[in-house]
């Protein structure tokens, strides 16, 4: 089994379902530690997407999807999270490149990529409170899964679950990047918007895969 055009199109269709079904939860935590915008940003930011969405040519390849994600959430997201994401999915666009079908090993090249672009960007580690406490985690539970002989499937949804582990586990952080970094201990006891949304974004992938 392997992911191609049309997964890439589901899950990019999913992700934009969960960030506007999640906006007013994402609003809310970004309420909390930054500026409130989060879920409003995202949900342009799809929006967007899903406009362009139909405009990719009938022979395109998954990195050509990653790419359209990518120029269009860096476009139309203002926050720190468009170019954040957007060189994400860049990123991953390239590491897939022209290949049609993704085998386990090229999804966990994406997701890899993904989440160097990320860190390129924006050079949070794990631990800072951000995006990153779910993509680093989902990485390294999707390299696992796929050394363990897992499928497709399983690589994503072990990624999924690491991801929302991982977005959990910022609740107790101080913030060391973004907004969230100004407000020193008043920012422990809430969960990281960034963390929250790339772990939808990572479900979105599984459920989609899986289904
Ligand atoms: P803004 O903070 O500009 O309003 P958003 O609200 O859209 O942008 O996004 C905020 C999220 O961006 C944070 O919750 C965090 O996860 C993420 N973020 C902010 N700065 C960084 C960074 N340097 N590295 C990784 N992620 C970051
Ligand atoms: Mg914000
Ligand atoms: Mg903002």
């Amino acid at each position: 089994m392997s992911l191609g055009i049309t997964w890439v199109r589901d899950w990019v269709t999913e992700s934009a379902r969960v960030v506007a079904e999640h906006r007013v939860e994402l609003i809310t935590l970004d309420r909390e530690i930054g500026d409130g915008d989060h879920g409003e940003n995202l949900d342009r930011g799809f929006s967007a997407v899903m406009a362009k969405l139909g405009d990719l040519p009938p022979d395109a390849v998954p990195g050509d999807a990653l790419k359209l994600v990518a120029t269009t959430l860096i476009s139309t997201v203002g926050g720190a999270s468009g170019p954040l994401l957007g060189t994400a999915y860049l990123k991953a666009s390239v590491a897939v490149g022209k290949e049609p079908e993704l085998d386990g090993a090229a999804l966990v090249a994406m997701l890899t990529a993904a989440r160097d672009g990320a860190v390129l960007r924006g050079k949070a580690e794990v631990g800072d409170k951000t995006m990153i406490d779910s993509w680093t985690p989902a990485v390294d539970a999707a390299a696992a899964a796929l050394a363990d002989g897992r499928n497709e499937v399983e690589i994503l949804q072990a990624a999924a679950d690491a991801a929302a582990a991982g977005a959990e586990s910022t609740e107790p952080l101080i913030a060391h990047k973004g907004r969230a970094s100004y407000l020193g201990e008043r920012a422990i006891g809430h969960r990281d918007p960034g963390a929250q949304s790339s772990a939808l974004i990572i479900r979105a992938a599984a459920d989609t895969a899986a289904a």
